[in-house]
């Protein structure tokens, strides 16, 4: 193959990965961005493999297959919810394969025939092996953190941050080792061995309720591993595809942050947001909960201008979605003015409600972010809460020392109504009482959000 037409095909590739992720930004454009995507992928793997002249066309075809049979059977049997775990792994596996792909080409060059590495190969191969093996680790506990194969709680021990440094500096030694010295291949995966360690260090004091950063800050360090694998490899589209995928997820972190109103640093080291029960919520519920049915919400809807929905994790789990738009669709039919409040972390993964709601098929205008919403609160007759718990939880703008204290919330509270659709007092994510459910002006609907919908669908059509 030409190394023009390989040139060539990589310049498609690149441009086909910006419209994709151009695509991405908006809900209406997504699934074509995907698309995009995935055929800037075949383009690149495709040009890549033919210009190393290693396989010939029934081997890559058969990768395709295999690959796509794998894909379509993941995608087809991972529910919605369980999307930011896959996500996870797939950023872990990235790592894993830097790490992989780094190590063999240091294997080769260091073969007494080749010619001497240069400073570019032996860096980049050093970097690729830190924030490959970094990311592997540290995806593999976020994926057993939010698979609860192990607690959600931040594990801490004393002398924590020094350690970390240790690890971090042992690593970094022995990468430097590398660039020196590059035909010794040992210390390649000593220093491989350090930064799992420290992959592991890093992300067991995460808890649970910071896990969307981590995620988001783990795909960054994918694509950053991948880039310097571009560098080891001199291929252009793996520098190009890498350094997206890094700007891209550094970009969705700190959006994450500034959701929770966390900095980075407080994420990784403050140790917060575990599944703690702080205690029962016995002081703050006792004798002011009022529970409420179907046929009383829906009498509340009869004299209703305004409804808000604010869809949280629960209407994920109970696949609500569709009686949602139901129901929405009965009360708009009515004259009441309804719109849906999205908070950046409801749910558990970035952008999970608009994901639920665009395929149940609400028009994405309907949708309005917080700070959009929050100033309307208070001209609202209802706000239907429906399986949201921590995102509208008071606590997090009156108390200084809670797991989500400081995280901007949905300020349902202001609504001249709030129903709270869920099965229980339970908390959510972040372990902790609500008091909005024993606001005076808080009804609390008991039931799993499908079940509470189609209920309330069959006593709106027979009031
Ligand atoms: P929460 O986790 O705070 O609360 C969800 C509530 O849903 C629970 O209290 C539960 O109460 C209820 N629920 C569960 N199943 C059902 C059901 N079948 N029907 C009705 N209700 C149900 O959810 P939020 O969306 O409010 O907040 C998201 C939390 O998750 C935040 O703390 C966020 O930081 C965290 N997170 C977010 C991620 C993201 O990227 N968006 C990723 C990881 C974590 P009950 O058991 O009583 O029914």
């Amino acid at each position: 193959m030409s190394p023009n037409f390989i040139n060539f095909a990589y310049l498609v590739a690149a441009t086909l990965f910006i419209w994709g992720l151009k695509g991405l930004t908006h809900p209406r454009t997504a699934v074509q961005g995907n698309r995009y995507g995935a055929l800037a992928m075949f383009v690149a793997v495709a040009a890549t493999l033919l210009d190393q002249q290693i396989l010939s066309f029934e081997w890559i075809l058969l990768g395709i297959v295999i690959g796509g049979l794998i894909g379509a059977v993941l995608a087809a049997k991972i529910a919605m919810t369980d999307m930011p775990q896959l996500v996870a792994l797939f950023n872990g596996f990235g790592g894993g394969a830097s790490v992989l792909v780094a190590g063999a080409a240091l294997l080769e060059a260091g073969m007494p025939t080749t010619a001497a590495a240069t400073n570019t190969f032996t860096v980049a191969t050093a970097t690729s092996g830190i924030i490959g093996a970094v990311t592997f680790s540290g995806s593999i506990i976020a994926f057993a953190k939010l698979q609860e194969l192990m607690s959600g709680n931040p594990i801490m021990f004393p002398g924590q941050k020094t350690l970390n440094v240790l690890v971090a500096l042992v690593s970094v030694a022995l990468g430097a080792w590398i660039v020196i010295e590059p035909t010794a291949v040992e210390p390649y995966w000593i220093m491989t061995a350090a930064a799992l360690l420290l992959g592991v260090l890093i992300v067991i004091p995460i808890g649970g309720a910071d896990m969307p950063v981590i995620i988001a800050f783990l795909n960054a360090a994918s694509g950053l591993a991948a880039a310097a694998t571009g560098f080891v490899l001199s291929n252009n589209i793996l520098i190009v595809a890498g350094s997206l995928v890094g700007a891209s997820g550094l970009i969705l972190t700190q959006i994450m942050c500034k959701a929770m109103n966390r900095s980075l640093g407080n994420v990784f080291f403050g140790g917060v947001g575990g599944t703690v029960v702080v205690g029962a919520g016995n002081e703050i519920y006792e004798g002011k909960i009022k529970s409420t049915s179907a046929e009383e919400v829906a009498m509340l809807f009869d004299v209703a201008k305004r409804v808000v929905i604010v869809p949280g994790y629960g209407m994920a789990v109970a696949q609500a979605q569709h009686a949602v738009r139901d129901m929405a669709n009965i009360l708009e039919s009515r004259g009441i003015e309804v719109e849906y409040a999205i908070h950046p972390v409801a749910g558990r993964m970035p952008g999970h409600m608009n994901v639920l709601l665009a395929e149940a098929e609400v028009p994405y205008e309907k949708l309005k972010e917080m700070v959009h919403i929050n100033p309307t609160f208070d001209q609202t007759d209802v706000a239907l809460v429906i399986g949201a718990n921590d995102v509208v939880n008071p606590l997090a703008r009156e108390n200084n020392s809670g797991p989500i204290s400081g995280m901007p919330i949905l300020d349902v509270d202001k609504a001249r109504t709030v129903v709270v659709i869920k099965r229980s007092l339970s908390p959510g994510f972040a372990g902790i009482a609500n008091p909005l459910f024993a606001a005076d002006n808080t009804l609390m609907y008991f039931a799993s959000a499908k079940e509470a919908i189609l209920d309330l669908v069959a006593a709106l059509k027979e009031g």
